[in-house]
């Protein structure tokens, strides 16, 4: 008998007729004698319509009052599907990210899984119960809800599959898999049937919204095999796992891209120890995420930096930022949210040259101008105009040919 973790995704669950569907779905898994955990994100677009919503009183949309109220989403669809499974004959409780015994540390909205205690989910288990558990929550040492980031359903389920021991942990969706490069912008984008632990990550933490890139992050941590597939049909997904030798059989896994990015470029910073601490840090200390950096060559003791954060960070940024010019005396700043990140991934750019002039040429091709770049063993990323993203995505995918098997 084995014990497997199923997460299903907002869509999965956005109608009682898809929470009907799924129960199904999960009574004939639990038939094969299997034990159940089964993680839930909110119903739809609720998370999104709890955000407008807030936005309506006028107060912080972040800190403990949000993840109060955005946990109630989880909650919602989590007793939802408990209601339909027992209506259908099924032996099902559902349970809270805290009732779960889910710990995390303090900072809302972004907090992270510190520890589970699963005596509560093994004593369910053992009494024949289907736990359904409400994703994306958690509760901090202080007692106080919090909530693990958008997405963070996915990290849920991957961290109860590594605690449980889980033979696997599945992510239903409402796409097949992970794909060469997002369907919707390419056409011949094709299913990948195994991706490695580190590609994966890469792509999530580059745009590629099927796995949050923290769940992606534990999963690699604890080797847990994890299976992204589809909630509407029944075909295989794509299996995350250590792959070994896959350098061989291909460069380049699959392009990622992002639109919520945004730039910032600082004009005539002093060029001296301890500036570049003060700018981030100074961003870190307001939770505002650095992504790509980049410094130009001083001249007569000043340079430029230029850096991207989460477009959704914006509006909190710009003061910060601003603040930061006048103290570090640089003579201004710009910034937009007109650019976008596109990125290639694969395990075999470490031991293949010429990836990049590829890319770049790719690009070159299509008159796409190229912002920043950055690079690590197994990605290329560069920051372009964000009306640019759908060509850059299509040309790099055929470049590459990912269409091919
Ligand atoms: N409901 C949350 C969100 O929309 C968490 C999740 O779906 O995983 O981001
Ligand atoms: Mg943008």
């Amino acid at each position: 008998m084995a014990l497997l973790v199923s997460k299903f995704g907002g869509s999965s669950v956005a109608s009682i007729a898809k929470i009907k569907h799924i129960a199904n779905r999960i009574k004939s898994m639990q038939h094969k004698g299997d034990q159940m955990v089964v993680v839930v994100s909110a119903m739809g677009d609720t998370t999104d319509e709890l955000i407008t919503l807030a936005s309506a009183t006028g107060g912080e949309l972040c800190g403990r009052e949000m993840d109060m109220l955005l946990a109630t989403g989880e909650q919602q669809s989590a007793a939802l599907l408990a209601l339909t499974l027992q209506n259908m004959g099924c032996d099902a409780i559902s349970l809270t990210g805290w009732q779960a015994g889910i710990s995390s540390d303090t900072s809302y909205s972004k907090a992270r899984i510190t520890g589970i205690d699963t005596t509560r989910i093994e004593n369910e288990l053992k009494q024949g119960n289907i736990v359904v558990i409400a994703g994306f929550q958690g509760l901090s040492s202080q007692g106080d809800i919090t909530t693990l980031g958008r997405g963070g359903s996915d990290t849920t389920a991957v961290a109860l599959a590594a605690k449980l021991k889980a033979e696997r942990c599945l992510i239903f969706t409402d796409v097949e898999g992970v794909f060469t490069a997002d369907p919707r912008i390419v056409k011949d984008a094709r299913k990948l049937a195994k991706i490695s632990y580190e590609e994966m990550l890469e792509l999530a933490s580059l745009g590629a919204v099927v796995l949050q890139p923290r769940a992606a992050e534990f999963a690699m941590l604890y080797n847990v095999d994890v299976e992204v597939l589809s909630s509407f049909s029944s075909n295989p997904g794509t299996i995350v796992t250590e792959v070994e030798n896959m350098e061989r059989q291909r460069v380049v896994s699959g392009i990622a891209h992002d639109r919520n990015c945004a730039r910032f470029a600082l004009f005539d910073v002093p060029d001296q120890p301890g500036i570049a601490k003060t700018l981030f840090k100074t961003l870190a200390e307001h939770n505002i995420n650095v992504d790509m950096v980049i410094q130009s060559a001083m001249r007569d003791d000043i340079n430029d930096i230029a850096f991207t954060i989460e477009e959704n960070d914006l509006s909190r940024a710009v003061p910060v930022v601003q603040s930061l010019v006048e103290k570090i005396c640089a003579s201004g700043m710009f910034y937009g949210q007109d650019v976008a990140k596109v990125s290639i991934v694969g395990a075999g750019m470490q031991s293949n040259t010429g990836v990049a002039a590829a890319m770049f040429e790719a690009l070159a091709d299509e008159n796409i101008n190229i912002h920043m770049i950055s690079t690590s063993e197994i990605k290329i990323s560069t920051i372009i105009d964000e009306d640019q993203v759908e060509t850059a995505v299509r040309a790099l995918h055929s470049r590459f040919e990912l269409d091919k098997e």
